[in-house]
C-alpha cells in the first residue's frame, strides 16, 4: 500500500511541529529560574531578604555555625543580581555570596555577625510583583518591650492609641503621580499623629509600624492588643480605579456586606496586602473568627459600635479641612480591623490617585493638619466617653462632682496647656487664680475651676 503525495504532507508537518515541541519542552525543563533582584527590609525584630525570581523554584534552607551563616540552596537556578551591591547596614548579615552547585543549582550563602532564627517561604506572582522567595532572619536577642500598662498606676492611666501606618516594605500600597508612595505618606502622617497624641496629658500614642517594613494584617491587630490599646487607627491614602475619586473617608468593620462599591473595592485591595507584603504561608482566611464563638461576637458588637462612634467624630473633624468621600462611616470586611476587643477604624486620608489630593498628601504642612484633625476627632470621642480608670475619666468625674481641683505647675507647663488639659478656658483659669498675666512658675499651685 503506497502513500499518495498529498497524504504525506500532513505527517511531515506534524513531525516538524512535534520535534519543535520536544525541543521546547527540553529547553523548558532546563530553563533556570533567575534571581533578578534582591531587596532588604529591616524591622525592629527581624531582617527580611526578598529575592525576585523569574519563575517559582524549589529551595532548601539551613544554618551553619562557626562562623554563623545561612545557606539557601535553590534548585535549577541562576543569579543575575550583584549581591555585593546590597546595603547590609544595621542587619545581622555581613556578606551575601552565591555560586553554582551541581552545575545547574544555585547556592546562596549569608555570612552573619550573629546567630538568627531563620524562616523562608515563596510568594506567588501577584499583580506586577514577580514570584519571590522571602527569607526572614529573626533576631535572637529580642529586646522585649516593657508593656505600657505595667508602667502605669491602675488609676489615671493613659488612653492608648495604636496608630497603624498601612502597608510598608515589600508592599508600597497605592502609587500616586510622580511615584508618591502610600506607605511613605501614611507613615509620615502616623508619626505626626503619634507626636501630637503624646503631647497631650492622659494620652499615649504608639506606632504599630515604625519604619519601612511589612507587618501582616493580623499581627498589626495583635500589636494593638498587646499594648492594650483603647483605639486602633489604621492610616491609608489609597487609589481607586477612577482618578476622579476623591475625598477622605473613615471605615469600620462590617460583618455583613460592604456599604458601598468603594468600600468593597478598597477592602479587597487592603486585604491583598498580605499577598504583596508577605506573611509566610499563612492563609488569609481568619481561622480565629470561626473558633471565637459567642463571646467574641458580643465584644465585637460592642467594639464595633464604639468604632462607628469614634469613626463618626474623626470623619466630621476631617471634614473641616478635607473634602469627604462619604458623609458617613463606611463599612466593609477589612482584615486589619477584625479585633474583637479593640475599637478599630481605618482612615483614608485621601485618594493618592487623585492629582489634587496627591499634591496635598505630599506636603508635610497638610499632613500635619490631617493628623491634627484626626486627633481632634479622637479626643472629642474620649472626652464624651473616657475609659474607666483613665486620667481623662478622673478629670471628668472630678468636674461632675464639683470637687475643687488643684494643679501643681511642672517644668514646661503653659497656662494654655493646662487649660486644654482640664477643658477650661485660659480666662477662667486666670480668674480663678487671680492671675494678671500668663506668667506661672514651677511649683505654683493653681485652682482648676469647674467648666
Ligand atoms: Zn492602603
Amino acid at each position: 500500500m503506497g502513500f499518495r503525495a498529498s497524504e504525506l504532507v500532513l505527517p511531515k508537518r506534524l513531525w516538524m511541529v512535534l520535534s519543535f515541541l520536544c525541543f521546547s519542552i527540553a529547553e523548558f525543563a532546563h530553563a533556570k529560574a533567575q534571581i533578578e533582584g534582591v531587596r532588604l527590609w529591616r524591622a525592629p525584630d527581624h531582617t527580611r531578604v526578598v529575592f525576585d525570581l523569574s519563575a517559582p523554584l524549589e529551595h532548601k534552607l539551613f544554618s551553619l555555625e562557626n562562623p554563623h551563616r545561612l545557606v539557601l540552596d535553590m534548585e535549577s537556578a541562576g543569579n543575575k543580581f550583584a549581591l555585593a551591591d546590597l546595603d547590609l547596614n544595621k542587619t545581622p548579615i555581613r556578606r551575601i555570596r552565591s555560586g553554582a552547585r551541581d552545575k545547574q543549582d544555585l547556592r546562596v550563602v549569608l555570612d552573619l555577625h550573629e546567630a538568627v532564627k531563620p524562616r523562608s517561604f515563596l510568594l506567588k506572582r501577584h499583580g506586577d510583583k514577580p514570584d519571590r522567595l522571602v527569607l526572614d532572619l529573626f533576631d535572637k536577642s529580642l529586646k522585649t518591650e516593657k508593656k505600657l500598662e505595667q508602667a502605669q498606676p491602675s488609676q489615671k492611666r493613659d488612653i492608648i492609641i495604636a496608630v497603624d501606618a498601612g502597608h510598608g516594605g515589600e508592599d508600597p500600597g497605592a502609587i500616586g503621580p510622580g511615584g508618591l508612595r502610600e506607605k511613605a505618606v501614611v507613615l509620615a502622617i502616623s508619626k505626626e499623629l503619634v507626636r501630637q497624641i503624646n503631647q497631650v496629658k492622659g494620652y499615649k500614642g504608639k506606632l504599630v509600624r515604625t519604619g519601612d517594613y511589612y507587618i501582616g494584617l493580623r499581627k498589626r491587630r495583635n500589636i494593638a492588643r498587646d499594648i492594650r490599646a483603647d483605639l486602633f487607627i489604621s492610616i491609608h491614602a489609597d487609589a481607586f480605579k477612577h482618578p476622579s475619586a476623591s475625598g477622605a473617608s473613615v471605615f469600620a468593620l462590617s460583618r455583613r456586606g460592604a456599604t458601598s462599591e468603594t468600600a468593597r473595592f478598597l477592602a479587597r485591595k487592603e486585604n491583598e496586602a498580605d499577598l504583596i507584603g508577605g506573611v509566610g504561608g499563612v492563609s488569609l482566611e481568619d481561622k480565629d473568627e470561626v473558633l471565637a464563638g459567642v463571646l467574641v461576637d458580643l465584644s465585637m458588637t460592642a467594639s464595633l459600635s464604639s468604632s462607628l462612634q469614634v469613626g463618626d467624630k474623626v470623619l466630621k473633624s476631617m471634614g473641616k479641612i478635607a473634602k469627604l468621600h462619604k458623609r458617613r462611616v463606611e463599612q466593609a470586611g477589612f482584615a486589619v480591623l477584625k479585633s474583637p476587643d479593640v475599637p478599630s477604624i481605618l482612615v483614608e486620608t485621601g485618594f493618592i490617585s487623585n492629582p489634587k489630593e496627591a499634591k496635598n498628601l505630599g506636603s508635610s504642612r497638610y499632613r500635619k493638619k490631617m493628623a491634627s484633625q484626626i486627633f481632634k476627632g479622637v479626643r472629642s470621642y474620649f472626652d464624651d466617653k473616657p475609659p474607666v480608670g483613665s486620667y481623662l475619666a478622673w478629670v471628668k468625674n472630678g468636674q461632675k462632682e464639683g470637687r475643687p481641683r488643684e494643679y501643681i505647675i511642672a517644668r514646661g507647663d503653659t497656662l494654655s496647656g493646662i487649660a486644654l488639659e482640664y477643658n477650661v478656658s485660659v480666662a477662667a483659669l486666670k480668674k480663678a487664680n487671680k492671675l494678671r498675666n500668663s506668667r506661672i512658675r514651677v511649683g505654683q499651685r493653681l485652682k482648676i475651676p469647674t467648666s
